[in-house]
């Protein structure tokens, strides 16, 4: 998943203020990587300068500084998202005429890789959609219908998907299977068959199931799984894009939702089972695992930014997050509603982090001690 707010300068910290006429819709000409975009939109916060934090109807974010904005005006019009037509529209006069639409319940799939994929994936998500609501009802947790369509951008190959992603990836691109970006709201992802361009225009699900049952498969599978969970959380109200959320929190989740299930055509037997590949890497970490290991994790994201650390921050993220799920999970859903109520552009300290987690779950020792109990158990 990436974020993209690395590069933002300016002080919505003191100056975010959620505007009263949330619901109107405006329209905003604005200077954009050197040409000029007209964007209708929702603004969600704005700055003391002007700046503004606008949610266009296709559920993109932009986040646009006093200075780039040439003109701003309302439309009077309450703001209202794009149909999954219209926005199937506008994909498609964006990615090309190679580009094709599958329409689901909640997806837009935007492809240019064989039909029968794109109907398989669509069942995927949609079905991964449908275990992800129920879990969290099951748990005392009701999610909100997605406002915006989900889109889905799906590649024919690699090196296509490679060239679309560069500029939003830069050198991760070369390990990435797939994303879901916070900003754009979409996933970008290419074809994991691996078929040639005339084998891929007419396989079927069953041989696509075979394809991707295939010893190794599974991992890439789970990526895509992974980054479809990411999305889903964003859309559903339990995560907020933009919202302080700690990455830890973030990736846990995605990890714990991202076993595949390739087999039933309805549910979801792989839900929670315990991700066997995050459990060995936390386990071969323990004997460097530092003292303050899950004091880091709490408190900040910088563990996810190292990349000597990026592998060993994941497992453990995964390990904690099950570790709550399987024991507390009434406090890990009271932790998640809190964590949703965050407002957007604004940064918790890291002492706020922790207190936030202690609030919920008390003091961090006697924890540690019982998750260690605990993941002993599991092997
Ligand atoms: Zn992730």
């Amino acid at each position: 998943m990436i974020k993209h707010l690395a590069g933002m300068a300016w002080a919505w910290l003191v100056a975010a203020a959620t505007l009263a006429q949330a619901q109107e819709m405006q329209q905003v000409s604005f200077r954009h990587e050197g040409k000029t975009l007209v964007v209708k939109g929702q603004v969600l916060v704005e700055d003391r300068q002007g700046g503004v934090l606008l949610l266009g109807r296709d559920g993109r974010l932009w986040t646009i500084s006093a200075p780039a904005i040439l003109r701003r005006q309302p439309t009077g019009e309450p703001f209202a998202p794009f149909s999954p037509q219209e926005l199937g529209k506008r994909l498609l006069a964006e990615l090309g005429p190679d580009f094709e639409l599958h329409i689901t319940r909640h997806y837009v799939i935007c492809y240019n890789t064989g039909r029968g994929y794109a109907h398989w994936v669509g069942a995927l998500f949609e079905r991964l959609y449908l275990a992800f609501r129920t879990f969290w009802k099951r748990k005392g947790l009701r999610l909100q219908e997605p406002q915006f369509p989900l889109v889905a951008v799906v590649f024919a190959d690699k090196s296509s998907f490679r060239r679309h992603a560069r500029p939003a990836l830069g050198d991760a691109v070369e390990n990435v299977l797939g994303y879901y970006n916070q900003r754009s709201n979409r996933m970008v992802m290419y074809d994991l068959t691996g078929a040639g361009p005339q084998q891929r225009r007419f396989l079927t699900q069953s041989q696509i199931r075979a394809l991707l049952s295939r010893p190794g498969a599974e991992r890439t599978v789970a990526t895509i799984i992974h980054e479809a969970t990411h999305q889903i959380a964003f859309n559903t109200g339990l995560q907020r894009r933009f919202a302080d959320i700690p990455v830890w929190v973030s990736e846990g989740l995605a990890m714990f939702f991202e076993v595949p299930d390739l087999k039933s055509k309805r549910g979801w037997r792989g839900l929670g089972k315990v991700n066997r590949v995050r459990l060995r890497g936390f386990l071969a970490y323990l004997p460097h695992r530092p003292q303050d290991s899950l004091l880091q994790l709490l408190k900040s994201d910088q563990r996810f930014r190292d990349p000597q650390q990026v592998h060993h921050a994941y497992d453990e993220a995964w390990a904690w997050y099950y570790f709550l799920m399987r024991t507390r999970p009434k406090q890990l859903v009271q932790y998640h509603k809190l964590l949703a109520q965050k407002p957007v552009l604004q940064w918790d300290t890291p002492q706020q982090r922790l207190e936030d987690f202690t609030s919920v779950f008390g003091p961090l020792p006697p924890l540690e001690k019982e998750f260690f109990r605990f993941l002993k158990s599991q092997r």
